[in-house]
């Protein structure tokens, strides 16, 4: 068993979607799960519709979805002559669900709307795509995930009941090819809910995890994993061998590569992981498993969006114990995760992603046991396997603000 992932980019058209059935082709007679992201920008325009949805404009909502109704529905007649009618009968009662409830009241919290409505995206694409597989004569079984992936109630960010999910999942994906959606489950009482965005590496990883599978191929639009974001830096260069380590690290450092919580399930199991490009698929791509890699080139993240909290003792005592403890109390509560800390005598300073609420209620809080200032829009460097020439060619013309260095990683702070 191995298991695929398609993100929006690979089926956000009908040549993308034509190519994907391309590529299953070469493995219509192996074992296979699929699983598939929303088309496009779908899921953004689904947001949208929620938000709308949810400040009262019952009727703009209503006209925001009949655009993605529009969207899928030309793209299934499109692409399909004898299943258009089952397949629309199918997206039909999708749209059905959706517009049944936007004709509600809201009453119950945002989240949980959020999920209702957003999932459907997955659902749409994926039932396209598994009746144009079908027409081209591929096989396979269209299965909604949300009967086998059990997830608590804690909607846009849903946790996953692993026994559950596991006994389903194992009970019912058989040999051939399985058709799902990424992203999405549903609690114990069938309430849609999602797994945060750019959730479905994470769906793929969790059924691979489930099904002992050999692998997981998650098919993008570049290369493979790059050791820089290619926009930026034009010299960047693929990595064709990384480890899960690696990987973890860089996505922690802000690296856009896979979703940070696909790498558990699959490290766990020592299931490789393989990054490849759905636009020429004869391309190596990037292998990501267990195994020690030595010479990897510098890997660099930039993550932008930086807050520098600078704390200080108010009475000139010394950052003891009681009020350094009491700091990382502070970050649970407020669930804030800082990327870098650099204490001294009678100061502390905290680099942390910046979101305006949370940023507040730390300062606020600190400010009992610490002069607090911050300094905003800031980026945080990181380049892990450094050379000393490669440090000076991306800070020569920058106002370091702070540095800290491992052998193995440099890390710094200077205005964006
Ligand atoms: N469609 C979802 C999103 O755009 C999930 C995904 O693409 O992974 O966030
Ligand atoms: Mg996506």
């Amino acid at each position: 068993m191995n298991i695929f992932k398609f993100g929006g980019a690979s089926v956000n058209s009908i040549e993308r979607i034509q190519n994907l059935v391309s590529i299953v082709q070469k493995y219509s007679h192996t074992s296979l799960v699929i699983i598939v992201s929303a088309m496009g920008k779908t899921t953004n325009a689904l947001e949208k519709v929620a938000e709308t949805f949810y400040n009262g404009n019952k009727n703009e909502a209503l006209q925001l979805f009949e655009i993605i109704k529009n969207q899928h529905l030309s793209t299934a007649k499109y692409l399909l002559v004898f299943r258009y009618n089952e397949c629309h009968a199918q997206l039909q009662d999708f749209f059905t669900e959706i517009e049944w409830l936007l004709h509600d009241q809201p009453v119950r919290d945002y989240d949980y709307y959020y999920d209702q409505i957003v999932c459907v995206g997955e659902l749409l694409s994926t039932c396209i795509i598994s009746h144009y597989l079908k027409e081209e004569k591929i096989t396979n079984t269209w299965l909604d995930v949300r009967d086998v992936l059990r997830t608590d109630n804690n909607f846009r960010d849903a946790g996953i009941n692993w026994t559950d999910s596991s006994a389903k999942i194992k009970a019912t994906i058989n040999a051939g090819i399985t058709v799902t959606q990424g992203f999405i489950g549903a609690t114990a009482d069938n309430e849609s809910t999602t797994l945060g965005r750019e959730g479905s590496d994470y769906t793929a990883a969790v059924f691979a995890n489930m099904l002992d599978a050999e692998s997981v191929t998650i098919w993008k639009d570049v290369e493979g994993v790059m050791n820089a974001d290619p926009k930026t830096f034009k010299d960047a260069v693929l990595v064709s061998e990384l480890n899960f380590t690696e990987v973890i690290e860089m996505a922690y450092y802000g690296a856009q590569v896979i979703h940070p919580k696909t790498i558990k399930p699959l490290q766990n199991k020592g299931i490789p992981l393989l990054v490849k490009c759905f636009l020429n698929p004869s391309l190596p791509g990037t292998i990501i498993h267990k195994k020690n890699i030595y010479q990897l080139p510098p890997i660099i993240v930039i993550k932008d969006h930086q807050v520098l909290m600078h704390l200080k003792t108010q009475d000139f005592s010394f950052v003891g114990e009681a009020p350094m403890s009491s700091l990382y109390e502070l970050f649970a509560k407020i669930k804030i995760k800082p990327n870098l800390i650099q204490s001294g005598a009678v100061s502390i300073q905290i680099c942390l992603d910046d979101h305006p609420t949370k940023i507040n209620d730390l300062a606020n809080e600190a400010s009992a046991t610490f002069d607090v200032q911050i300094e905003k829009q800031l980026s945080l460097l990181t380049i892990r396997h450094y050379t000393l020439e490669k440090i000076a060619s991306l800070t020569s013309n920058k106002k370091i603000l702070l540095q800290q260095q491992t052998p193995e990683t440099m890390q710094c702070i200077y205005p964006s």
